[in-house]
């Protein structure tokens, strides 16, 4: 019998939880119209030298070959222009 009184305040718990955490998410969407909710817009792109995934807001924007290209830094984007194209595939890796 005191089992189903343990479950009856885990579950009461679980709902205050979710109460509070929900009260807590509509009070920041009210008050968040600043400027720092705009970090969020950053999208995830990945480096075509490296195929690194990072946020586009630190990105590097080259143009390789009349193509824009965003690069994880500048290395990469060194790399890649003086290939002059993407890293093919295949290529061989042999211990040079
Ligand atoms: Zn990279």
């Amino acid at each position: 019998m005191i089992r189903i009184l343990i479950y009856a305040v885990i579950f009461y718990v679980i709902i205050y939880a979710l109460k509070g955490l929900f009260s807590g998410i509509s009070r920041r969407m009210g008050g968040a119209r600043g400027g720092a909710v705009e970090a969020l817009d950053d999208e995830m792109i990945v480096c075509p030298e490296c195929e690194t995934y990072f946020p586009s807001g630190i990105g590097l924007s080259r143009r390789v070959r009349r193509e824009r290209f965003r690069f994880c830094g500048e290395e990469c984007a060194g790399k890649f222009s003086l290939r002059g194209g993407p890293p093919s595939e295949g290529e061989s890796e042999g211990e040079g």
